[in-house]
């Protein structure tokens, strides 16, 4: 399977463009979406989180409380580790799973925190979603009904804009476009796609 990562900071629109390929038919593959499907109730991930924090990180319905995990980790580095090295290896793995099993001509992986998490080598190609901060904050904000310190507190404990360009290779700048630049874009990186996995087939 030819694998397209896509990637890009908070607020960035990855969600928006991603929406648009599967428009087009391309199967989308959602990082968020997998550690979540990891961690469901009567997976093995769920039990070691309980086995290690302790029963009360579930929530009623026997589901993880993930504010409470939150909590548990935030100011504790030791913890933090140890669920990343319980879940990481579980998430990669599932999303490689994923991709697999698309039946478009190529997949679209999209990957949030790919330049934090180095994970950059995960697929074929990188795409990268680039706005400048100020637009980030200002549609985060109206997005999710934060506040502005809110949302520069989560743009600092991201990648910054250049360490995700470094690891590009294509970009879409989703800002002071038009629909239609945007749209013409995003067709011929579809079609370079359709290409690049014709070609990796043969
Ligand atoms: P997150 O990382 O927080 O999940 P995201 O990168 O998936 O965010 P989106 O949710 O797609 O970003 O977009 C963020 C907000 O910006 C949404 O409210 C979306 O409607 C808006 N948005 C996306 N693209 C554009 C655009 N080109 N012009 C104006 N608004 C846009």
């Amino acid at each position: 399977m030819y694998i397209v990562a896509l990637t890009g900071g908070i607020g960035s629109g990855k969600t928006t463009i991603a929406n648009r390929f599967a428009a087009l038919g391309i199967d989308i593959i959602d990082a968020d979406l997998v550690a979540r499907q990891v961690v469901e109730p009567g997976s093995l991930a769920l039990s070691a989180i309980a086995a290690h924090f302790g029963s009360d990180i579930l929530d009623e319905k026997r589901e993880l409380n993930r504010r409470a995990l939150r909590e548990r980790i935030f100011a504790n580095p030791d913890e933090k580790a140890w669920l990343n090295a319980l879940l990481h290896p579980l998430i990669r793995e599932e999303m490689m799973r994923q991709c697999q099993q698309a039946t478009s001509p190529y997949c679209l992986l999209v990957v949030p925190l790919l330049v934090e998490n180095r994970l950059s080598g995960l697929g074929q190609r990188v795409l990268v979603i680039d706005v400048d901060e100020a637009v980030q904050i200002e549609r985060t904000c109206q997005r999710d009904q934060i506040s502005q310190q809110q949302a520069e507190a989560i743009l600092a404990s991201q990648a910054n804009r250049d360490e995700r360009l470094a690891v590009a290779d294509d970009v879409i700048v989703n800002q002071d476009r038009s629909e239609a630049e945007l749209e013409h874009e995003i067709l011929t990186l579809h079609q370079q796609y359709l290409t690049f996995a014709t070609q990796q087939a043969h």
